[in-house]
């Protein structure tokens, strides 16, 4: 039976965390009465540099149930995304898989059990997404929308309406953790690790408690994340509209030197109008050509791993299907 590592990022959670540890402890209680997991699964906080007793709290939950609540203190607030990301490789040491939860419970906990069904039928990756919120207003619906449409346009492929509610194999996160990238978007490399990976289904509720950790500006701030770490497209982009200006520049030396010999043009007029189009346009083929090797010096230093090889079949070596 598998052992499963519950991940769960903390930012002055104090409000939510015993409600968060006790939710948690009963889904696992119970999964383990059912027989889909090992005895020894249990819960693992990442405090992420709380100012208040967030970590307090962890230590005391843990020193009450052991077994069941682990801890990680990180020694300063270095964000969600990190946090998970040293969440997910702390339990990969110590489990068979984790499911990675934000602590105010506004994930639907009760999907988990298919999460490790899924895992169980053979899916490495199992997404957690959003059903759409007819309660949304219009305009959170839209913008959420356009997020996806615009990452999709940039080429980062990502889950529509999933955030970081996943379950991850072990050897799903030890691929992961072959990203070494430091400006991480997890919903951006997760796709690009492969394997089998399904979907699951869920409402997202109301935080149990406290308030939202994540204000515009650092959502904004992710997103941008997500495009400019994923994506040089923005750099073809310019290159592209260099030499869109310097055709149309063609065509406006056309009509430049038709007016200047129909002669109605002021003097000086034909090569300053000349000039300007035509050396605008250059300037930007030139950056956008230099920005093409930026951009491969970009996705060069990142360093991710080229491939992953899942199972290799020869008669010398036997891989076990085991995840
Ligand atoms: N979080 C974190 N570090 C931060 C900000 C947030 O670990 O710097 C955690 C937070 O404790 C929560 C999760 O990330 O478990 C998601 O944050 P939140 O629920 O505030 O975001 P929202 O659901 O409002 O987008
Ligand atoms: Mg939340």
């Amino acid at each position: 039976m598998e052992k499963l590592a519950i991940v769960v990022p903390c930012y002055n959670e104090e409000e939510v965390l015993k409600i968060a540890s006790k939710t948690l402890r009963e889904v696992l209680d119970d999964l383990v009465k059912k027989g889909k997991i090992a005895e020894e699964s249990f819960i693992l906080f990442v405090n992420d540099g709380s100012k208040d007793r967030t970590w307090e709290l962890i230590e005391e939950e843990h020193r009450e149930f052991p077994k069941r609540v682990c801890g990680v203190k990180l020694a300063g607030n270095v964000g969600h995304q990190y946090a998970l990301t040293a969440g997910l490789i702390t339990a990969k040491d110590l489990s068979d898989v984790t499911v990675s939860i934000d602590a105010d419970l506004q994930d639907d906990v009760t999907v988990i059990e298919e999460m490790i069904d899924q895992f169980h039928a053979g899916n490495d990756i199992v997404y957690g997404v959003r059903k759409e919120r007819k309660t949304d207003t219009f305009f959170k619906r839209t913008t959420a929308q356009c997020f996806y449409k615009l990452m999709n346009f940039m080429g980062v492929k990502s889950v529509y309406n999933h955030a970081d509610f996943r379950l991850m194999s072990k050897r799903a996160v030890e691929e992961f953790s072959k990203y070494q990238e430091n400006n991480l978007y997890l919903r951006g490399i997760v796709p690009l690790i492969g394997y089998q990976t399904e979907k699951v289904y869920y409402d997202r509720k109301e935080r149990v408690a406290g308030e939202s950790k994540y204000p515009l500006k650092k959502m904004l701030a992710l997103a941008f994340n997500g495009i400019s770490s994923f994506s040089v497209k923005p750099i073809s982009m310019v290159l592209g509209l260099g030499f869109v200006i310097v055709f149309l520049s063609v065509i406006a030396a056309i009509y430049a030197l038709i007016s200047y010999f129909t002669g109605n043009v002021e003097p000086g007029w034909t090569s300053l109008i000349l000039s300007v189009w035509f050396l605008g346009g250059l300037n930007l083929l030139a950056i956008g050509l230099v920005g093409q090797y930026i951009g491969k010096i970009y996705m060069e230093v990142k360093h991710r791993p080229r491939y992953n090889v899942e199972k290799v079949l020869s008669s010398e070596t036997e891989t076990d299907d085991a995840h």
